[in-house]
């Protein structure tokens, strides 16, 4: 079972992995779905996504000169490409 909080929340949502209005509570089995059913994958999916939160992806001023995951965010998109 995928938890999912605040980290995995914020992060998920900027990647676009979910919607931005997506509860954390839904966001759990839409993550859920996405992923391989073995629990080490939902482990290290959630142990990722938590320590970008933590270290990388943080609330309010995200660091993504220093992100490895600029091609596949949106929010990054949104920032550097403005519609
Ligand atoms: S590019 Fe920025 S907003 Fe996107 S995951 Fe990386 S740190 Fe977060």
């Amino acid at each position: 079972m995928l938890p999912v909080d605040v980290h995995v929340h914020r992060v998920s949502g900027r990647l676009g992995l979910i919607g931005h209005k997506v509860s954390a509570d839904a966001a759990h089995n839409l993550l859920q779905a996405l992923l391989p059913e073995d629990a080490r994958s939902i482990y290290d999916f959630h142990k990722g996504l938590l320590r970008h939160g933590q270290r990388t992806c943080v609330y309010e001023h995200p660091h993504c000169s220093k992100c490895l995951l600029t091609d596949l965010c949106d929010y990054y998109k949104g920032i550097t490409q403005p519609a």
